[in-house]
């Protein structure tokens, strides 16, 4: 397989467009099994019992085909999602090839989205599913009434019946400025997703996975009380985008974290107002590389509005 990464998340989501329409689906929330409905043969979809790291499977059986999923599944969200993750096997070139080259069972790792390094199909197959689930042109006047943060995260998981983390993923995904949202165990950083605005930097593309959420953050007070986290309690906050992410500028970032319940992490939306451009920054780093240049500008107090003034001289 020779495409990048961006080349199949856009034909997952292009197959995912298409699958909907044919299914004639055209409002949230999306019904996985309306889905499998169109793939033109039988599709048990069964609840079992799988070993710990699988929360789904795809099994072949002749030229037909079974889904299942475990009964562990933490809430009914997971469940779809995970639905939708094998649906994307069968529809998405070349992954049936790959899955049953050896052995007519597939195991669907456990961990959503970027939480380790998964093959190629797992991926693309976790892509899909997003799409499928919470389609972008169905999500987009949702987002635009929610306003910001957790309230956006809920408004995509109310409406397209998702599990939090989904509904989180597709509102960094999709917010048009800068977001964060990162999925935490004790403190640390299992996977985290910056919207396209962070991603413009160098420091937004890290992947945060591993590290420990900052001290004086709420997702790290938060951490140390478990009841807290089983009870799905809420805190928010008001920190610095640096402190999150190694070489961003001073920026105040407003944080929420929720504990995820009998999931045992925290989720954590981050939201800066504005923050400014790669050029603006080269620009200002430039800047304070020569000093003040004279006694005005040495005077002037740093301000984050000042970033929409400079200007490359
Ligand atoms: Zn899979």
């Amino acid at each position: 397989m020779t495409l990048t990464r961006e080349a199949l998340d856009r034909a997952a989501r292009q197959k995912a467009r298409e699958v909907l329409a044919d299914a004639g689906i055209a409002n949230g929330p999306v019904s996985p099994f309306k889905v499998a409905a169109t793939v033109g043969f039988p599709l048990p979809i069964d609840d079992v019992t799988m070993p710990p790291a699988a929360f789904g499977a795809l099994y072949k059986e002749g030229n037909s085909f079974r889904i299942l999923v475990s009964n562990t599944c933490p809430n009914e969200g997971f469940r779809r999602f995970t639905i939708c993750h094998e649906l994307g096997h069968l529809f998405l070139d070349g992954h049936l090839d790959e899955l049953f080259e050896s052995g007519d069972r597939h195991f669907s790792e456990a961990g959503q989205f970027r939480g380790q390094r998964k093959p190629w199909f797992e991926t693309q197959a976790d892509t899909f599913a997003a799409e499928l689930l919470v389609p972008t042109a169905f999500a987009d006047p949702v987002l635009r009434a929610a306003g910001h943060g957790l309230a956006a995260v809920r408004a995509i998981e109310a409406k397209f019946e998702t599990s939090l983390s989904c509904a989180a993923v597709r509102y960094a995904e999709l917010a048009g400025d800068s977001v964060a949202v990162i999925l935490s165990r004790n403190g640390t950083v299992e996977w985290a997703c910056a919207s396209g605005q962070m991603r413009e930097h160098w420091w937004g593309k890290r992947g945060l996975k591993g590290e420990n959420a900052p001290r004086g953050s709420v997702t790290a007070y938060l951490a140390r009380d478990s009841k807290a986290v089983a009870a799905g309690a809420e805190r928010s906050t008001e920190g610095w985008l640096n402190d999150w992410f190694d070489g961003a500028p001073v920026i105040s970032v407003e944080e929420e974290a929720l504990g995820l319940g009998s999931y045992d992490r925290v989720l954590t939306v981050l939201h800066c107002g504005s923050i400014p451009t790669p050029d603006q920054e080269r620009i200002r780093q430039d800047r304070d590389r020569r000093g003040p240049t004279d006694w005005r500008e040495a005077m002037r107090p740093y301000s984050l509005d000042r970033y929409e003034d400079l200007v490359d001289d």
